[in-house]
């Protein structure tokens, strides 16, 4: 039989009511075999997320202060959906267990990952189907580094003697037993391990919203869905701000060219967004019709450029090699190195800067001397992304001719050669003006 890997976020699976979708939906589909949970999310507005709470845990502890009772509030979050759906699993042991392991002051790793641990327990129980642990499947080294090939081997061997099994999101261990998350809103990259290593008919995302939009709401209007995207297209919108998936969850069920399909447990007929490959893509947009150039729009502000003059520099070697030297020793990851024949910028974001840009100035002035150097401050990124737009003549002109008709002034643009996407920087002013400009262009037109 097909296998689908299903993952639930924790608003998915916040409460009683939200688990009753889910097990209707994991119901109405045998071939959801393998399902992937995060611990509970917010149930309301203002409410607490396990995950927050129980690194709250590990704070208060070390302020040696009482973390029992905080302990407990945890505890009775579960203990409410057991009574709610008239549960029988054993969540007193667990909960023992883990409070036994607490008096040996645990790393914040593993307290934090209880929250997906006590979930799946219960989620299994709701649904009659295996509880495995992700402890033995999701591998790192002993410095932390994560294991590809091992996790991959794991995860096959431990699932194929299940025929229906939920695993715990966000964590694994270390090769001493030690657990070891992910970054925050790991449990994503679980789900795509899962769905990679058995090789799944579709790694589905279960969240609140119905996928991706062309842009972000709160600054156009009502956009449109995106209904399909390629691995490439959709880790572009991500690295520049669209978030719905963890950035780090495309590779794994790319590499085993695993269709990603974010759902809305909120609203499970919507087909969502598919994510796949870039022919995968084309043939798919042909297919339903779908025409638009671009395929959506992302950026975010506080970016900083430093422009570095020098005259003939063109001529004078290892320039480039000494200005990415300096970064490396404030280790900082830039964003673009957009060069002329006697200039280079460098385009950093204000938080990988972190206060230090007197200092990084200093430093490429003496050990670079330039003629001059130039910062521009408060700069915002827009990338516009879409695999068509290079395959289209005027594309470029049509988004800044918007720009200039909205009287958004160009800082800075970036036009990689995968002509996947084109990055410009305006002003952090001007960001939402620049946005809702080539959405309007490429989009409502
Ligand atoms: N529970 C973890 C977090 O809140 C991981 C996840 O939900 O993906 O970050």
């Amino acid at each position: 039989m097909a296998v689908k890997v299903s993952k639930f976020g924790g608003s998915s699976v916040a409460d009683g009511i939200q688990l009753n979708k889910i097990k209707e939906i994991i119901k109405s589909d045998p071939e959801r075999r393998y399902i992937v949970v995060s611990a509970p999310g917010k149930r309301f507005d203002g409410d607490n997320k396990i995950t927050d709470l129980l690194y709250l845990v590990k704070t208060t502890m070390e302020n040696v202060l009482p973390y029992e009772q905080l302990f407990q509030v945890v505890c009775d979050r579960y203990t409410a959906v057991h009574a709610n759906l008239g549960l029988t699993v054993d969540m007193q042991a667990a909960y023992d267990e883990i409070l036994e392991k607490l008096k040996t002051n645990p790393s914040a790793d593993y307290i934090a990952s209880r929250g997906e641990y006590l979930n799946a327990m219960l989620i299994a129980d709701l649904l009659g189907f295996d509880f495995v642990d992700a402890e033995g499947m999701i591998k790192f080294d002993e410095n932390g580094r994560f294991l590809m090939e091992e996790t991959n081997q794991a995860i096959r061997d431990e699932l194929l003697s299940h025929e229906y099994a939920v695993i715990p999101g966000f964590y694994g261990s270390l090769p001493n037993g030690d657990i070891k998350t992910f970054p925050r809103g790991g449990s994503d990259i679980t789900g795509s391990l899962v769905a990679g290593a058995l090789g799944a008919e579709c790694y589905e995302n279960w969240t609140d919203v119905s996928g991706f939009l062309m842009a972000d709401p709160r600054i156009v209007k009502n956009p449109k869905q995106i209904r399909t995207v390629s691995y490439k297209e959709l880790r572009e919108l991500s690295y520049m701000g669209a978030s719905v998936l963890h950035e780090d969850a495309i590779y794994p069920a790319r590499l085993a060219d695993v269709p990603i399909n974010i759902r809305n447990t909120n609203d499970p007929d919507d087909p969502g967004t598919m994510i796949v490959s870039q022919e995968k893509a084309i043939e798919l947009k042909e297919k339903s019709g779908e025409s638009d150039i671009i395929t959506g729009i992302a950026g975010s502000k506080d970016f900083t450029v430093v422009a570095l003059y020098k005259n003939i520099m063109s001529q004078e070697r290892g320039f480039v090699r000494r200005i990415l030297g300096i970064l490396d020793d404030y280790n900082i990851n830039f964003e673009h190195l957009p060069s002329g024949i006697d200039t280079v910028s460098v385009v950093m974001s204000n938080k990988q800067i972190n206060g230090r840009l007197d200092e990084i100035i200093n430093e490429f002035q003496s050990r670079l001397r330039p003629d001059s150097i130039d910062v521009i401050e408060g700069i915002a990124q827009i990338a516009t992304v879409g695999h068509q737009m290079s395959a289209r003549r005027g594309t470029a002109a049509k988004l800044f001719t918007a720009l200039a008709e909205a009287g958004v002034n160009i800082r800075m643009i970036d036009q990689g050669s995968s002509e996947l996407n084109i990055i410009v920087g305006v002003d952090n002013k001007d960001f939402n003006k620049a946005i809702q400009a080539i959405y309007g262009a490429f989009v409502e037109a």
